[in-house]
């Protein structure tokens, strides 16, 4: 702590002359301290609340990342525990036989864990809590990603390489999404730019992308 403090005295007792000589320093070390601190512009979650919303937002990343159509489809719990195995919440697949232009692939969410529902409803449906919001952006986006590394370097969906997390990492920071890789190799403890976790509080109008 004294040490501390020493060091915060001598500090102020450099700067404070310099800046009385040199507004422009001034200016320009507030600037710099500003921009240092400055919360990083983030695009704002879309609306998910729908089978045809999450397709909207898949629509949106495929055509940024020059990936052909992917369908999306919302099943039950039930469903894509089945076909995938336990605790999956989602998943991208296609035939392994394609590679014709006209062959389909899709991406089957567990409408109950994601909180997203199969049809447009006018009563949007319930969501408790921030983090699971933020937990579903995490999970489309997880899809998109096997679809892209499916399409451009033939990556089994099976596979969460290096260059996949790299890539995850860097589309959720865009949404303001951080998180911690487990040993399993999914992101788990997701938490906003300055480290809070999202929490149990009711999501916003803006957390539900229904400003955008
Ligand atoms: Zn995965």
């Amino acid at each position: 702590m004294l040490f501390f403090l020493t060091e915060k005295y001598k500090y102020y007792h450099f700067l404070v002359p310099t800046m009385a000589a040199k507004t422009g320093v001034v200016a320009s070390v507030i600037g710099t301290i500003c921009d240092f601190y400055k919360r990083p512009k983030f695009i704002l979650w879309p609306k998910a609340d729908s089978c045809s919303d999450v397709q909207a937002f898949i629509d949106a990343m495929c055509e940024e990342y020059d990936v052909p159509y992917i369908e999306v489809m919302v099943k039950s719990k039930q469903w894509v525990e089945w076909f995938v195995g336990q605790k999956a919440c989602a998943c991208a697949f296609w035939s392994e036989l394609e590679k014709k232009e006209d062959s389909v692939r899709y991406i089957a969410f567990d409408g109950e864990t994601c909180r997203i529902s199969g049809r447009d409803r006018n009563t949007p449906i319930r969501i408790d809590h921030r983090w699971q919001v933020a937990e579903k952006i995490h999970t489309i986006i997880h899809e998109f990603i096997h679809h892209y590394f499916s399409h451009h370097h033939n990556m089994d969906t099976k596979d969460h390489c290096r260059k996949f997390r790299k890539m995850e990492k860097k589309i959720n920071a865009k949404y303001g999404i951080y998180f911690i890789y487990v040993y399993t190799k999914f992101g788990k403890h997701f938490h906003n730019f300055w480290g809070w976790p999202y929490g149990y509080s009711k999501p916003t109008a803006k957390d539900r992308g229904w400003l955008v």
